[in-house]
């Protein structure tokens, strides 16, 4: 695709970003969400918009479908279906195919699973592998999840470890350990993810489960800064499992389920431990004893949250009616329109860019490091511009091309320059910290 910001001079104006937007091929989809007026929504990456027609989709599960239907909908308004009818989708954006994917549970619980399910496998065939490999830097559920799942299993095999003298273990890839080295014979699983939450670094998605897979390795990839924001193709990079959010760029709204994927080729192996009667062969049987079913339900667990579940459709239609090539496109020339304008209007302030410059490491945000970022960063939002603050002192932006602009890239970041220039931030309340951030 041809750049779509075409500047007219050195630096980038207000009206080069006007006219790009009047040339931008995604515009048309910010008529299908529902803003406020007075926002520049920059933390699509942390909660989506509301797309038109999910309020009504709700209405209509709650009134028609629970009201009138009552307990006939899990039958004739699809309940029972929803997970796999909207996990088919899902796998559609993340190169998966039909029947590898559910939309179940959180993404914390599907990465328990999916990484339990990998731990079982390699167990099975190479038991002296012991370490789940995944990252200090990354998003900390994922971490504390590897932690739970190694500290189960030791407490389950204390004895044969206290034999073998071994036990699992979580290894944490950081700047003194790199993928490389930590990367050996004793690595089972290597459970990343694939765009990093803080600093929009990517993984090459297909490289890393290569490496991997030559280590005798499973590869996890969580895809909750991915999903709807970059192209994935989990089967060409022949992975064996991934989770990801339905809320953040695929529009599900607030705490809507996440998905698992899993390779066709591990499905039928070994349970999931959180092996409740959703997972079963045959969940009204109501048999006494445990059977998985033999395809992707294994991977579910107990009865779904229907009315939220049900909202993700609409937002999964959105981004499958929109081209990911083009979404990608877009998205990496909004992510660079931001650090440009960055470095020439802020540039005598204390800004670090911590996002990879080149596109092919770079997901679909621009963080930056400011020492008093929480208080710039509530600042901005007391003005509707709204992105986000992780710590330590990082000011995160997220762009979500179907409803963020050129022009909404270019007042957001004049607003960053005047809160900066006159020190606004500097005042008491915006250094009160909110329990979420
Ligand atoms: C947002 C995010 C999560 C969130 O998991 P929940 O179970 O929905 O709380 C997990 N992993 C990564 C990488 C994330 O960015």
């Amino acid at each position: 695709m041809t750049q779509i910001l075409q500047p007219t001079g050195d630096r980038v104006t207000r009206e080069d970003c006007v006219a790009a937007d009047a040339a931008n091929p995604l515009a048309g989809f910010r008529d299908r969400f529902r803003l406020p007026e007075s926002v520049i929504y920059l933390d699509g990456n942390s909660l989506g918009a509301l797309p038109v027609g999910s309020a009504e989709r709700a209405a209509e599960v709650v009134e028609k479908e629970w009201g009138t239907g009552l307990i006939r909908s899990w039958n004739t308004a699809g309940w029972f279906d929803l997970p796999r009818t909207l996990g088919d989708k899902v796998a559609r954006l993340i190169g998966g195919n039909e029947g590898e994917c559910v939309v179940t549970d959180t993404t914390t619980l599907n990465l328990f699973k999916a990484l339990a399910s990998a731990v079982r496998i390699q167990q099975a065939e190479h038991p002296a592998k012991r370490v789940i490999l995944t990252e200090r830097d990354n998003f900390p559920t994922d971490v504390y999840i590897a932690e739970g799942l190694a500290d189960f299993l030791n407490s389950a095999i204390e004895r044969v470890s206290a034999e073998t003298g071994t036990a699992y273990e979580v290894r944490l890839i950081d700047e003194d350990l790199p993928l490389e080295a930590a990367l050996d014979d004793d690595v089972a699983v290597v459970a990343l993810s694939h765009v990093n939450y803080r600093t929009g670094a990517m993984w090459d998605m297909a490289a890393v489960t290569a490496a991997a897979h030559d280590a005798g390795a499973l590869a996890i990839w969580d895809l909750a800064h991915s999903a709807g924001a970059v192209e994935v193709d989990l089967n060409d990079a022949d992975a064996d499992y991934a989770v990801g959010c339905t809320y953040k760029y695929l529009n599900g709204g607030p705490g809507s389920p996440a998905f698992v994927w899993v390779n066709e080729r591990h499905q039928a192996r070994f349970w999931q431990p959180l092996s409740g009667w959703w997972s079963h062969a045959s969940p009204f049987a109501m048999a006494d004893s445990y059977t998985p079913a033999d395809d992707i339900r294994r991977f579910m667990c107990g009865t779904q949250p229907v009315t939220s579940l049900a909202m993700v459709e609409n937002g999964l239609d959105i981004a499958l009616a929109a081209d990911m090539t083009t979404v990608r496109a877009v998205s990496l020339e909004l992510t660079d329109l931001f650090i440009r304008l960055v470095r020439e209007r802020c540039g005598e302030h204390p800004l670090t860019l911590v996002t990879p410059e080149e596109h092919a490491r770079r997901g679909s945000h621009a963080s930056f490091l400011h020492p008093e970022g929480y208080a710039v960063m509530a600042a901005l939002i007391e003005r509707g511009v709204i992105g986000d603050y992780r710590e330590p002192h990082v000011l995160r932006f997220g762009v979500t091309p179907l409803y963020v602009g050129f022009a909404d890239v270019y007042d957001a970041v004049e607003a960053l320059r005047d809160i900066l220039d006159t020190r606004a931030w500097d005042a008491a309340e915006f250094k009160v910290r909110n329990a979420v951030t």
